[in-house]
């Protein structure tokens, strides 16, 4: 494997495989938040400034073929355009002749984009005679779509192959690594994870991998009720996995005989509907009256929550408090994030990683003061459980 920053890209055509599954207006077709282009851009002007030229490959949707024009790269050309300050062309295919030829006669500074690899099923299927066509694009491979490195499609592992010498990770895939594997592998301490957002059963691996790790383990979310249920508390209407509850027992003796700090709160706010406009009081998290549902944390649990983080060097973030979506109920993600900046100026590395905290911070305006916000989603949770992501391990080998 090769390194992006010391690697000489002079007179190479560079094949990148990005993550321009972008999210579009369905009727006009225009790009709605090209934030995963922007996301792209350092890697692409790298390789143009040092002499390099682009064949950018990406999927978008989930196409059934090529019939379906609403999923084409053509889509977002000109906005890549835009955000590259660099005139992108259009190969109207993939793997076809013209396309290759478009390729093959790119000059040093130029880009092109090949169209949405996910009108042939080959792509999913991580066919090797279909990833061998796309290699023939570039000299050189990389792969900077750290969101879709959990596949083992053509274009995202496949292909890597047949760059034995000369593929490497693009800047964003390497923040993603580094980042999670500074908090994962850190000696520094202490190193607190808060896992909530709705689901025990969704988080179950991560929160086992994060026992052999961490210092303090904060519970909040939909998820802890369970827990509260395991210890014999009585949660009313609040969300359950009664199949869990012997797991979450296991889970509370097992961070007992690692020496983790498992914190699961101890007031909440219930509400007698999932609604904004419900009926809403404060209580003690094991006396949840029947009829009633924990929604938020309660704020004694925030403040304890909010201790704990601002001592810790090293935090991880994934999943909210409690239904942050709703005004009433946010309280107890808007601690733990402030909470999360807070450590962070003082000089802790946060790490912001999973769909629904990601979200929660940038609701919140905060994204650019904790130290790394993950774009990564099931690819960043499968990392953080300690799978080997195809895509990383065909660069890495
Ligand atoms: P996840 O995708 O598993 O991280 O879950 C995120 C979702 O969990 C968010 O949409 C929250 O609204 C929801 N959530 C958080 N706390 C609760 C709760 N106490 N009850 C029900 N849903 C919750």
């Amino acid at each position: 494997m090769q390194d992006i920053s010391t690697y000489n890209f002079k007179g190479k055509r560079v094949l990148i495989r990005v993550d321009f599954n972008v999210p579009m207006n369905k009727e006009t077709l225009e790009v709605t938040d090209n934030t995963r282009i922007r996301a792209a851009a350092p890697t692409i002007k790298h390789i143009l400034d040092n002499g390099g030229s682009v064949v950018i490959m990406s999927h978008l949707g989930r196409p059934k073929d090529a019939s379906e024009s609403r999923f084409s790269l053509e889509n977002i050309v000109e906005d890549t355009s835009k955000v590259l300050g660099v005139d992108v062309r259009f190969a109207g295919d993939c793997i076809g002749t013209d396309a290759l030829k478009m390729s093959a006669e790119l000059n040093p500074g130029e880009v092109m984009m090949l169209e949405n690899v996910r009108y042939y099923k080959q792509e999913t299927t991580g066919t090797e005679s279909f990833a061998e066509i796309l290699a023939k694009h570039g000299d050189t491979f990389v792969n900077d779509a750290f969101g879709t490195a959990h596949r083992a499609h053509a274009s995202t592992t496949v292909v890597a192959k047949f760059f034995p010498n000369d593929k490497m990770f693009g800047f964003l895939i390497e923040g993603e690594i580094r980042s999670v594997d500074k908090v994962l592998n850190s000696t520094e301490k202490p190193l607190t994870a808060i896992v909530g957002g709705a689901k025990v059963s969704s988080k179950i691996t991560i929160i086992e991998r994060l026992l052999d790790t961490v210092d303090n383990l904060i519970v909040g979310g939909g998820m802890a009720y369970t827990f509260v249920k395991a210890s014999g508390g009585k949660v009313g209407n609040s969300l359950v996995e009664d199949d869990y509850l012997d797991m979450a027992k296991r889970i509370m003796t097992d961070a007992k005989a690692k020496g983790v700090h498992l914190h699961i709160p101890t007031d909440t706010i219930i509400a007698d509907a999932f609604s904004n406009d419900a009926n809403i009081k404060e209580v003690d998290i094991t006396e949840i009256p029947d009829g009633w549902m924990g929604l938020d944390v309660g704020s004694q649990t925030a403040a304890e929550c909010a201790e704990i983080i601002s001592n810790s060097r090293l935090i991880l973030w994934n999943g909210p408090m409690g239904v942050f979506e709703m005004e009433n109920f946010q309280a107890g993600t808007v601690a733990v994030a402030n909470a999360i900046v807070a450590a962070t100026a003082k000089g802790a590395f946060s790490l912001i990683g999973g769909g629904d905290s990601v979200a929660a911070i940038n609701q919140f305006n905060l994204a650019d003061k904790v130290s790394y916000v993950s774009t990564g989603g099931g690819a960043m949770l499968e990392y953080l459980e300690g799978k080997e992501l195809p895509g990383i391990k065909a660069i890495r080998g």
